[in-house]
């Protein structure tokens, strides 16, 4: 086995440092055992079931945190029928830790002792468990945009969590020039050890459904790697002579950051370069996938499609579920969302599975219920039609406030005690700044920090943080 570039065909030995071929091409495994299935492993647990299919060096003891073969729950929405393969039931609460489970265990296995990942969040929560529980040092650089649970968890895990201002990509940079200094750049979406270990949701579907492939499999797309996992393992099974075709597979974005959808409506080979747009479903806000061609052709090959869904349906979708007693974070929901769009192409008596790749504990509590609640009375009251108008009133609004908290200070006399009504009119005045901030796309978090930054520099200049 070793790393070939998707690109120009060069190889690597599995244990480069390089993450990525010279010519700027992402790696595969080349020589990567196919499934056979007299090699499964029936008393090893969850993905370890499947070892013999997976990218470990002979002599290697897995890094295991209790993986599960994750339950097929079935569930129905306005009449469809579909199976939910519980991703989130991993020990880390998503689907990433199939890929990390199998990465770190072959890190460790090289002596690797340092490693940097840049993460939205659930990435970034299992590198930091595994690498963890293997004793490598882990740096995960975040959007500082990303979920507060999210980071909390990494922090937790005793990673060195750095908080990226401004969009996704800005993550991704600093995680370069951290890996130009020496730390192994453990990717999730670069690094194809970790994919490899994600056909084994594709194995074990096989398995759970008594031998047979599913019709159609549902499933969100950031970077596509689960897409890619649970493709290349149907596609084993398929050359195993164990199932005569594949799923169709159905790849579900956010409309506001969606450059597969775009592409795939235009009919184009390549991923259409979008603006990365804020949305609730905060893991696949990727304006560049990485392996977005070869995701494109899969769906293509599979006779799929992809579709984008608005906000307002994927938490729609999120409470659907949450009503059948399935809690999922609104990445997740896009996969629901888009039964609805589906139902059309998919017959009653096909077997339809959607993975729930992360739970409902990572994801804001009060942030996208809040936001929705701020569009529903501006929708309905017809208030506030453009962002100028949004602001002008904002800005009278805060000279308002403004006025009566210096009154209520005694102009700075007195320390600043509100009264309940003053109170209520600064929480009014946020909840408008943060409802025109949504509407205008601006990142609330990412301003903060500008600000913040801001003042700090000042602070080190000037001794104090006023104007001179
Ligand atoms: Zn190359």
């Amino acid at each position: 086995m070793n790393l070939r570039c998707t690109l120009c065909n060069r190889t690597y030995p599995l244990d480069t440092r390089r993450w990525r071929c010279e010519c700027g091409g992402a790696f595969d495994v080349a020589g990567l055992p196919g499934f056979d299935p007299a090699t499964v492993d029936s008393s090893a647990p969850g993905l370890w079931r499947y070892r013999a299919t997976l990218p470990l060096p002979e002599n290697a003891t897995p890094v295991t945190l209790g993986e599960v073969t994750t339950p097929l729950v079935e569930a129905e929405l306005d009449g469809l029928r579909f199976h939910c393969k519980v991703e989130y039931l991993s020990p880390t609460g998503s689907f990433k830790d199939r890929g990390t489970a199998v990465l770190v265990s072959v890190l460790r296995a090289l002596g690797v002792q340092k490693v940097a990942e840049d993460s939205s969040g659930n990435a970034g929560a299992s590198l930091a468990a595994y690498t963890a529980r293997a004793g490598i040092a882990c740096t995960v650089f975040v959007p500082a945009h990303a979920s507060p649970a999210k980071q909390a968890q990494i922090a937790a895990f005793g990673a060195q969590l750095v908080r990226v201002p401004g969009p996704r990509e800005n993550a991704a940079r600093a995680v370069q020039e951290a890996a130009a200094e020496g730390a192994y750049y453990a990717s999730h979406y670069y690094n194809p050890l970790g994919l490899a270990g994600l056909r084994t949701i594709a194995y074990e579907l096989w398995e759970q459904l008594g031998r047979r492939v599913p019709d159609n499999v549902v499933l969100p797309a950031g970077h596509g790697t689960l897409l890619l996992g649970i493709y290349r393992g149907f596609r084993d099974l398929k050359q195993a002579g164990l199932i005569t075709r594949l799923p169709r597979l159905f790849a579900v974005q956010a409309q506001p950051c969606a450059p597969l959808h775009a592409a795939f409506i235009q009919g184009n080979a390549e991923p259409i370069i979008v603006e990365e747009g804020a949305t609730v479903a905060e893991g696949v806000r990727i304006a560049r996938p990485l392996r977005g061609q070869e995701i494109l052709a899969a769906v293509r090959e599979t006779g799929g499609q992809v579709l984008a869904v608005p906000d307002e349906e994927t938490l729609a979708g999120r409470d659907a579920l949450a009503q059948r007693g399935l809690y999922v974070e609104p990445t997740s929901a896009v996969a629901i969302a888009a039964l609805a769009h589906l139902r059309p192409v998919i017959g009653a008596d096909e077997i339809t599975v959607v993975p729930l790749t992360g739970s409902g504990f990572k994801s804001p509590l009060h942030q996208p219920r809040f936001q929705e609640v701020v569009r529903d009375f501006v929708r309905q009251h017809g208030l506030l039609h453009t962002p100028e108008t949004h602001a002008l009133d904002l800005v009278s609004e805060v000279g308002e406030v403004a006025k009566e908290v210096l009154k209520s200070t005694d102009y700075g006399q007195r320390p600043f005690a509100p009264t309940p009504e003053l109170a209520d009119e600064l929480g009014d005045a946020l909840y408008v700044l943060a409802a025109l901030a949504d509407s205008c796309g601006v990142d609330l978090e990412q301003s903060l920090e500008g600000v913040l930054h801001k003042y700090a520099a000042r602070l080190e200049s000037t001794g104090h943080a006023g104007s001179d």
